[in-house]
Formats: C-alpha cells, structure tokens, sequence
C-alpha cells in the first residue's frame, strides 16, 4: 500500500506543538558570569515565581551546579516545593504573611526574612519544634515595601538578640532590597546602601553577629563598580534573579553586554497561511487593516499563554525574517504580517515553519516584547502560562538559532 506523500512538514516526533524552551547550559553559563562579577561575594539565586517562569526545580539544581551558594524565594512555599523535589542547599523564603507555615519552613531546613511581626510566631515554631530558626533581619532602606523601618530597626534587633539568647532564633543574615539599582545616576542607591551600613552597625551593637549581609539584586550586581566602595554593595552575597535568567535589567544595555545569555526561547509553530488582499480586517475590533496584498501567518500563543493582550506589534520569527503581530492579541493567538504577498504557496513551506516569538541570538528578545506591551521583560518571561510546557535543554536546541555559550 502506497501512503500519499506528506504535503507539510513532519515535526520532529514527540516534540510539543507550543513550548518554552529552557536552556539550562545558559542559565549555568549566567551563573558562573554573575558570580564572577560578584567575587569575592557568594551568590544567592533567586528562583521565585517558578524560576521567573522558567522551572524552579531544574533552574535551582543547574544555578547550584554552576557555584550559586544558596537559593532564594519569596513564599515559604515555594521554599518547601524545592525541597520536596530534593534540593537542599541553603534556602531563604522572605514574604510571609500571617498564615505562613513557619513549622513546616523550620522543620525542611528554610532559612526566614523578617521584617517585624514574623520574629514571634518564628520564634514559637523553633521553640515548638526544639529547633533554631535561622534567620535574616530585613531593614527598609527606602524602598517602602518590606523590612523593619529605621525607627522599628532598634526594637527589632533588641527582640532578635533576647529570641536569640534563649537559642530560639540564630540571626545569619541582614539584608534590603533595592528601589533604583537599574538607574546608576541616581543618588537614592548610594543612600539606601549607608543607611543599610547604619542599621548592620545597629545590629552589630545589640550583640548580633550575622555573618551574611546582603542587598544586591542583578542591577545593583553589574552596577556595584559605579559606587564609590563597590564591596559596600556587593557585601558578604547578592541576591539575583533576573540576569540569572539572561535578560538585562537595564533599560539601556543588552545581555550581550553584561556578559549574559537569555535562557528562554518561547516557540511553536505557524498553523496557518493565508494570502490577503489590502483592506482585510485582522482580528478582533478589525483594529488593523491590512494597507496592500499580503502574507498571514497564524501563530498559536495568544494571552493564554502569556503573551500581553497589549503587545500588538510584537516580533516573532520565521523563516529567518522577524515580522510584527498585527491586530489584537486573541487568547489563543496571534496574527503575523509576513510583508509580501505570494508566500502561501506551499513552496515556502510556511506552514508549520518555526515561529519565535522571544529568545537568544538572532531572535526577537523578551525586552521588545516588553516594549510592545508597555511592560518589563521581568513580566514577559514570567507570565508566560502553565498551558505552555516547560522543555528543559542543554545547549542550544536546534532551531532556536542561537549558539552554545
Ligand atoms: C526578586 C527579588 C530579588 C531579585 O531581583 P532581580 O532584579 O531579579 O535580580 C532580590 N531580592 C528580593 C527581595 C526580591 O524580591
């Protein structure tokens, strides 16, 4: 029996029609550029909100494998999904709220923020369990979110050395969080870092001894030179996510740049091709035209998935050309204008072509995403949805156009 010739494009079998691919050799090859940056400061990957989208478990193991010397999540809960899949490096959980299960933190080993109110049920966890909770004090410099306040930072640490008396509570740790690191002209880093000083000097006095002082994220990492006393940024460990991930955290400098090497490539392929003539409204609100005969391409990630309902104009790749979405983004997909007419014919092999929408090298990045949709690309990359699956990678995959660093 004779079986008709395929007339698309076989993908390769068992492949996912929607992924986002995640290079775990570029996350190892970010880690070991951050820590070297940081030297001689140890390095604290943040792997919140999933790894920012890009798998807490895998991420965490590859960052700890490249020389990370702890892992750091917002929610204790997070903290415990680490440890249940195994990881069991040093672990800080930072945001809490009156329903944390600090027992549950205290008994898998978490290390705790606090920034007031959290130092007694921490204290009654440990004294319940017969343990000590390690902590680390978190003073608000000035970004007004988190952290003791200075004028509640003396009765914080008072409190933490009698806790600490009754071998409650060992404070390992001071640190603040950064408001304006991405802006290095700005005055209000160098300020956050003295008061930061003040407050370890506070501490040091009320018979703490926390041995790891800690404020940094990835701005305040690649801009630590621009201070007068670089070490009084970087301290004893940074705390960095985002550059962990290959993106900049700066408006003006791309990854290439800071030596980093975006680890994300989200990815399917065009599902349909149609030839349009102008004046053919394209998707909902009919808010684009089309101006002269086109190329449609149809692309399958829509805001379902995580690509901004804003982000018209967004690029995506194909074939080697990189073309902006036109019209709304729809749930389930995207429009492509291809910029010519005739390219439905099947001899363009358009149909089930490769379509990136973010990733290294040659392809759009998660920043101009983040510029069409009036966002960051600390969103882009952790918004992308769990409807789209996870595909861990070790070196470049074939076909996201990038290179193997
Ligand atoms: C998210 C977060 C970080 C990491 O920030 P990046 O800019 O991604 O490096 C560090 N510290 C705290 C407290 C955070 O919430």
């Amino acid at each position: 029996m004779s079986s008709p010739a395929p007339s698309v494009p076989l993908p390769p079998a068992g492949a996912p029609e929607r992924s986002a691919v995640v290079d775990l050799a570029a996350v190892r090859a970010n880690v070991r550029r951050a820590r070297e940056v940081a030297a001689p400061a140890r390095l604290m990957a943040v792997v919140k909100a999933d790894a920012y989208g890009h798998g807490a478990v895998p991420v965490a193991r590859a960052a700890l494998a490249a020389g990370a010397d702890a892992l750091g999540v917002a929610h204790v809960a997070e903290a415990l999904q680490l440890r249940a899949a195994g990881v069991d490096a040093p672990l800080l959980a930072w945001l809490h709220t009156v329903g944390t299960d600090f027992r549950a933190g205290l008994a898998a080993g978490v290390e705790l923020g606090v920034s007031g109110w959290e130092l007694a049920p921490i204290a009654e966890a440990a004294r319940a369990l017969g343990t000590t909770a390690r902590i680390h004090l978190k003073i608000d410099t000035g970004l007004g979110r988190n952290g003791a306040t200075e004028a509640a930072w003396p009765g914080l640490v008072r409190a933490a050395a009698a806790a600490e008396a009754e071998g409650l509570v060992e404070v390992v740790g001071i640190f603040t969080h950064l408001a304006v690191a991405d802006e290095p002209e700005r005055p209000e880093t160098a300020q956050q870092l003295a008061r930061f000083r003040a407050a370890v000097d506070a501490a040091r006095a009320a018979g703490l001894r926390p041995a790891t002082r800690h404020a940094a994220n990835s701005p305040g990492l690649f801009t630590a030179r621009d201070q007068e006393r670089p070490e009084d940024m970087l301290l004893d460990m940074v705390r960095v996510g985002v550059c962990l991930y290959g993106l900049s955290p700066f408006a003006d400098r791309t990854p290439e740049e800071l030596g980093l090497v975006p680890a994300m490539t989200l990815r399917t392929t065009v599902s349909a091709v149609k030839e349009v003539p102008a004046g053919q409204g394209v998707s909902y609100g009919l808010a684009h035209v089309t101006d002269r005969p086109t190329t449609l391409a149809l692309v399958p990630l829509g805001y379902a998935d995580g690509v901004p309902r804003a982000a018209t104009g967004g690029p995506v790749r194909i074939q080697g050309r990189t073309c902006p979405v036109v019209g709304r983004v729809a749930m389930d997909q995207v429009v492509v204008d291809l910029g010519a007419p005739g390219l439905a014919a099947p001899e363009h092999g358009l149909l089930g072509a490769e379509a990136v929408l973010f990733g290294a090298g040659e392809n759009p990045s998660a920043t101009a995403w983040a510029e069409a949709a009036g966002t960051i690309n600390y969103e882009i990359v952790t918004r992308v949805s769990p409807r789209v699956p996870r595909v861990h990678v070790d070196g470049a995959p074939a076909g996201a156009g990038k290179e193997a660093p």
